[in-house]
């Protein structure tokens, strides 16, 4: 049985690397995944910050299977009024700035991106984007396009071509914002790029100059939005408004489900000059919508980013090893930087072989990315961390070793 389903990965299923983990899930319940022959894993990455009530939380399986028995796809987006999709809006709307009060639902987190860049560019008619080194957005054409890693977009060009990149955290080089740009798109903090927080000051002068210059100012908080940096989403910590939202990951409480937010006004330009001018079959999936709604319910309720802010005390006051260069992030997004590559996987390997599952980041080998559940009980975080502070002791001694 478990040959025959290795077979099929091997063979049929397509890789996106050579060395995938391969780990075969049974199921998953709360912080942990269940793999085949009894082995549990205590899950410190949410499949990249998105389980973050833990998996399978009672009351979104439950809004799941209701809306299952109710209707699945119906029609495609923008024309039913659909229960799921209507309450999900005002919810998330009731939660945000007045000025982002309009949502425009897709599947994932990419095409979220893609709606939002075409969005700016229809509505101010320019057409230069801004973004920034080391940011990650996707990986459909427009989202590469804007995304800062030139050994990603390389094999794929010419992509979009007035798009421009500048240093991230780089307050001079903001000049470079004018009345031709229609968009700049920045995550609040970088998450693939190594869980990087810019300046205050920084956010702060992106806004005025994005404000002046007449660009609109996207933040990308799919990764760090719905509680991850210990507010509901990361522009709060700034106290810098956006003029667009792009959402994904945790929004659907496991569901795939994203979306670009933005105003009214801003919105309604995707309503003519064509009408059907931005479309979608699946975006605003009703069973991911409402998913969506318990998700949002459970997390306001149980002040889950609160949460995210005590679990961010407890992992920087446990987690204290001199091969631990700086731990970087805000609340449960936080980067591990550790002295080499070699010791990065080391460590990855060695906590999984104890049991505790953290992640890597697409672009930077020597980070070891920790984004747990925000409702991982206290007890379970603890045990992961005595866990990886032994798994750091062993990748140490194994690499002094071979040094020697
Ligand atoms: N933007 C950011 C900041 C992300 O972290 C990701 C995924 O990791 C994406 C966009 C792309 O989202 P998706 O994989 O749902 O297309």
């Amino acid at each position: 049985m478990e040959r025959a389903l290795n077979e099929a990965f091997q063979r049929h299923v397509a890789w996106t690397s050579d060395a995938p983990l391969g780990l075969v899930v049974e199921s998953a319940s709360g912080p942990y995944l269940h793999l085949a022959n009894n082995r549990k894993l205590i899950d410190l990455i949410s499949g990249i910050a998105v389980s973050s009530l833990g998996h399978g939380h009672p009351e979104v399986l439950e809004a799941i299977r209701a809306q299952v028995n109710r209707h699945l796809h119906v029609m495609v987006y923008g024309e039913f009024i659909q229960r799921p999709q209507a309450e999900f809006a005002s919810l998330l709307a009731a939660n945000l700035p007045p000025s982002l009060d309009t949502v425009y639902f897709t599947m994932t987190g990419t095409e979220a991106n893609e709606g939002a860049l075409k969005l700016a560019k229809k509505f101010t008619g320019r057409t230069r984007i801004i973004a920034f080194d080391g940011s990650y957005h996707g990986d459909t054409h427009g989202s590469l396009s804007v995304t800062g890693r030139s050994v990603y977009r390389r094999p794929f060009e010419p992509l979009l071509s007035d798009v421009h990149f500048l240093p991230f955290g780089d307050i001079e080089a903001l000049e470079a914002i004018d009345n031709r740009t229609a968009c700049v798109i920045t995550e609040p903090i970088q998450g693939e790029g190594g869980v990087r927080v810019p300046g205050f000051k920084w956010m702060r002068a992106l806004r005025k100059k994005c404000t002046s210059s007449g660009a609109l100012l996207i933040f990308d908080e799919i990764q760090t939005g719905f509680g991850r940096t210990g507010k509901l989403f990361a522009f709060e910590q700034f106290d810098v408004v956006p003029d667009m939202l792009t959402l994904a990951k945790a929004m659907g409480g496991g569901m795939p489900l994203g979306a670009f937010v933005s105003s009214g006004a801003i919105m309604d330009t995707l309503r003519r000059d064509p009408p059907l001018s931005h479309v979608t079959t699946f975006g605003g999936h009703p069973v991911s919508c409402a998913a969506a709604v318990a998700a949002l319910r459970v997390l306001l309720r149980e002040r889950l980013p609160d949460r995210a802010r005590e679990l961010e005390r407890q992992i920087r006051s446990r987690l204290r090893h001199r091969a631990i260069v700086e731990i970087r992030g805000m609340g449960a997004m936080l980067g591990m930087q550790l002295t080499s590559d070699t010791l990065a996987s080391r460590f990855v390997n060695a906590c999984l072989e104890s049991g505790v599952l953290v992640g890597w980041t697409l672009h930077s080998g020597s980070l070891v990315r920790i984004a747990p559940p925000l409702n991982i009980p206290s007890t379970v975080l603890h045990q992961a961390l005595t866990a990886m502070l032994k798994a750091l002791d062993l990748a140490t001694q194994d690499q002094s070793r071979n040094h020697g």
